[in-house]
């Protein structure tokens, strides 16, 4: 099973795949994560990638295919993926599409596009505080730490992502609409999107994304013969 959640930065599409991709039997991937793991490791990928991610600008097209592309063939992905911050524009949808329906012989199943309003984005993402160790996320605001700069689970000192300080955000939001909004249409086109409202707690933003994709988990589990 293969699906996307779409959405802008600081729509809660990393939130929601840490807690629905387990219960759906899928790996969870995701671009923005592979990037850091590999600037981490100072990789060439990640070299080539850190200058984009720190400006707000997308990775070139043919570096991000070619990354998800040799991800989900490994054996982490053998059951399919839910595919956070990929694709990104109408190029890597293309390339994902042909990808899917020649080397895994399945075509995406649905595509979940959670909506927020654009200053509540940003707000999101300049107030966002991150765990180093686990990747709990925060909010300086709206979901603080119980102790000010420390994760709940780890007490490791949360950090700032680069990406989230106020101007490069602002961009990255600016990249949204000019080069992944096209995406709604395109999905939209082929009877793939459904929209959910992400301005909801955590809690019943899954609830609704759930209420979509729980019954295709079920369609995979059915045996193929009565
Ligand atoms: P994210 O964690 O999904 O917000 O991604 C962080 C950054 O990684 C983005 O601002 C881009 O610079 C880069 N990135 C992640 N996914 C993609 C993608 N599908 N295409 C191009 N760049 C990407």
């Amino acid at each position: 099973m293969y699906l996307i959640l779409l959405g802008a930065p600081g729509a809660g599409k990393g939130t929601q795949a840490k807690l629905i991709a387990d219960d759906l039997g899928v790996a969870h991937v995701s671009s923005g994560d592979l990037f850091r793991e590999n600037i981490k490791n100072n990789t060439p990928l990640g070299l080539e990638a850190k200058g984009y991610m720190n400006r707000g600008e997308l990775v070139p097209d043919a570096t991000v295919i070619s990354m998800i592309m040799s991800h989900l063939g490994t054996d982490a992905c053998r059951r399919g993926a839910l595919l956070d911050g990929f694709p990104r524009t109408i190029a890597q949808a293309e390339a994902l599409d042909a990808a899917l329906y020649s080397g895994f012989d399945s075509g995406i199943q649905k595509v979940i596009y959670i909506k927020v309003e654009t200053e509540e984005l940003l707000n999101r993402l300049s107030g966002r505080w991150i765990c180093p160790t686990c990747g709990s996320s925060y909010h300086e605001v709206k979901n603080p730490p119980k102790v000010a700069g420390l994760c709940d689970v780890e007490s490791t000192a949360l950090y700032q992502r680069e990406d989230d300080k106020r101007s490069t955000a602002e961009n990255r939001l600016q990249v949204y609409f000019n080069q992944t909004m096209p995406l709604i249409e395109f999905y939209a086109a082929q009877n793939l999107l459904v929209e959910i409202n992400g301005q909801q707690e955590v809690e019943d933003v899954k609830v609704d994304i759930m209420e979509v994709l729980t019954p295709l988990a079920g369609e995979r589990s059915k045996p193929l013969v009565a």
